[in-house]
């Protein structure tokens, strides 16, 4: 089968900088390094690299040709990334010595991918299928209701959060996954816990204490792999992408959890995050 996702691609650039600015205040950074980011384009990666056949639906602006590149250098398909009249999505991050971070998100082009390249992708995909979606790019709407309607198995990770979304969205889910924060943002809008949802399956992520699945058959838990972590970006989209592409290739659920616990457990010791994510070959070698 195949994974449709529909997901945001940015322009990372990190700032080293000795403190977070105050308001008012000019600073200078000591180091800058730009790197291929967003959720999206960071799920993407992870499940083809875990050997899944991953079509990216998306948008950029003519400065993002080298994302696109880099997406395809790491097996994704990229022929429905659209190439249209504004900016690549960009996050500026600033680090300081603590670790500390403070992110602006500026969303352009990942907020205007145009229906007609949804529509081209969706026109191929088949019955059983997979399709993606999480809160960084638009049409997240009119991708779930068009997919449950085509049969295809509906994928939501909820970030960053809005529970109008998740509501809205929830009639056409098959799977949901939300971190620890997300899961007591959303019962506290919705008095909804994730036990409550009305969706096959829900994953909430708990760091370095797990996950929990949400099943037919009850709640399981499943605990982390105890590394030393340098850098837990990332774990997240890497987690999501490795379970759906052990589900995409047949997997039960608690196998497929496993290998994506392997894989959050590599990611939190590099930093970095779609350069650095592990493929089948490092997570099946994994053993503490
Ligand atoms: P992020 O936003 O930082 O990408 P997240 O908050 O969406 O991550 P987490 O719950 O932090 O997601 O992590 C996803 C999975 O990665 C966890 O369920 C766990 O398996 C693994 N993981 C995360 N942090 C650690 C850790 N410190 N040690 C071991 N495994 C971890």
């Amino acid at each position: 089968m195949a994974i449709w996702n529909l997901g945001s691609i940015n322009a990372d650039f990190v700032y080293t900088v000795p403190h977070i600015p105050a308001p008012g205040e000019t600073l200078s950074s000591t180091d800058r390094q730009m790197f291929l980011g967003g959720k999206g384009a960071n799920m993407s990666v992870a499940a083809a690299r875990a050997g899944a056949r991953v079509n990216h639906i998306g948008a950029v602006g003519a400065d993002g040709k080298w994302a696109v590149e880099r997406l395809l250098e790491y097996g994704v398909d990229t022929r429905n990334i659209a190439e249209i009249e504004t900016e690549t999505a960009q996050a500026i991050i600033m680090v300081d010595p603590q670790g500390e971070n403070a992110i602006i998100l500026h969303p352009a082009a990942n907020a205007q991918i145009p229906q007609a390249t949804l529509q081209t992708a969706m026109a191929e995909a088949q019955t059983g299928d997979w399709l993606v979606i999480q809160n960084e790019t638009n049409l997240q709407r009119t991708a779930a209701s068009l997919g449950k309607k085509m049969g295809l198995r509906v994928a939501y990770a909820a970030a960053p959060f809005d529970a109008e979304r998740v509501m809205a969205v929830q009639p056409h889910l098959d799977f949901l996954i939300l971190n620890a924060v997300e899961a007591a943002q959303l019962e506290q809008a919705t008095g909804q816990a994730p036990a409550d949802m009305d969706v096959r399956d829900v994953i909430v992520t708990l760091g370095a204490d797990g996950a929990d699945w949400y099943g037919t058959g009850g709640k399981q838990h499943f605990d982390a792999i105890a590394v030393d972590p340098v850098d837990t970006t990332g774990a997240g989209d890497t987690f999501t992408g490795y379970v759906l592409a052990g589900l995409d290739r047949g997997m039960p659920m608690e196998q497929a959890i496993g290998q994506a616990t392997k894989a959050g457990a590599l990611m939190v010791m590099r930093h970095g995050t779609a350069d650095v994510i592990p493929d089948l070959s490092e997570v099946q070698a994994f053993h503490l």
